[in-house]
């Protein structure tokens, strides 16, 4: 088996997961910018940060053979001091040629609320100038239908935007059908407490097709598994699929969509 995992969080996770993935066929790790698990205090916190995502972790990944890639915001959860999320996005560019950087994410919603619109809506233009791919997180818990027709929204109004080149991530049964039509990608993330567990992740593969559609575990600073991808493979195999139906959706389809990205390369 051989799988791409397109969004995990490995500053947080140590190298007993780098080992196991790498054991499991992971090729390649692509690491959104994400919240720490605290707010940082200023600028100078995601400085640091972007440079760890940036400069530390790919060196990080490459001891266990894995290419890294990167994706930097400020994340939704920290969005609601638009001050602070202005500085930060003023930093960005100074980061957004590091060779490891695809992209702007990940950016969107938590609670749906009107300042982090503002600073989605400064994202999005932000990646519109810069031509960079979006990657897009949406909310959690119940207002995941509203929080996505509201990203969905500030998406189509920048009419730079094309739709191919954004990835809508944690999407679940009642919100993937609208990224699709949307003409954007949609993600699926895989976790043991909340979002969507591996089995629901092969029932919507199987009801919306295989086309545009990713799974990654986030494996990020809470509980998580960072072989959730691998893990629903298995299920994949035993619901009858071939290895060439897994391995295009666990491998070709996240190389489809970042190798919009010049510096994408395995
Ligand atoms: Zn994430």
């Amino acid at each position: 088996m051989r799988y791409i995992e397109p969004h995990g969080h490995m500053v947080s996770r140590t190298t007993d997961d780098y080992i196991k993935m790498a054991t499991a066929g992971c090729a390649c790790v692509s690491e959104p910018a994400f919240w720490a698990g605290f707010d940082r205090s200023s600028v100078d916190g995601f400085h640091d940060y972007f440079c760890q995502l940036t400069d530390y972790e790919p060196k990080r990944a490459a001891k266990f053979g894995l290419a890294h890639y990167s994706w930097l915001c400020i994340n939704p959860k920290e969005s609601e001091d638009v001050t602070l999320a202005s500085e930060v996005i003023g930093i960005i560019p100074k980061f957004i040629d590091r060779p490891n950087v695809l992209g702007i994410g990940e950016i969107g919603l938590n609670k749906n609320s009107r300042n982090e619109l503002k600073v989605l809506e400064m994202h999005v233009d932000l990646a519109a100038r810069t031509n960079e791919l979006i990657l897009v997180h949406t909310p959690h818990l119940e207002d995941k239908l509203k929080g996505t027709r509201l990203i969905l929204d500030v998406l189509k109004a920048d009419s730079r935007i094309k739709p191919e080149r954004c990835i809508i991530d944690h999407v679940e049964e009642h919100t993937v059908q609208m990224v699709l039509d949307r003409g954007h990608w949609a993600g699926m993330t895989l976790y043991p407490e909340s979002k969507c567990t591996g089995a629901r992740a092969c029932d919507i593969l199987d009801n919306y097709g295989h086309e545009r559609l990713w799974m990654n575990s986030a494996c990020d600073w809470g509980v998580s598994v960072p072989l959730a991808v691998p893990y629903a493979a298995l299920e994949m195999r035993k619901r009858g699929w071939t290895a060439e139906q897994i391995d295009g959706v666990i491998y070709g389809n996240p190389i489809r969509f970042m190798s919009q990205s010049p510096k994408f390369k395995l």
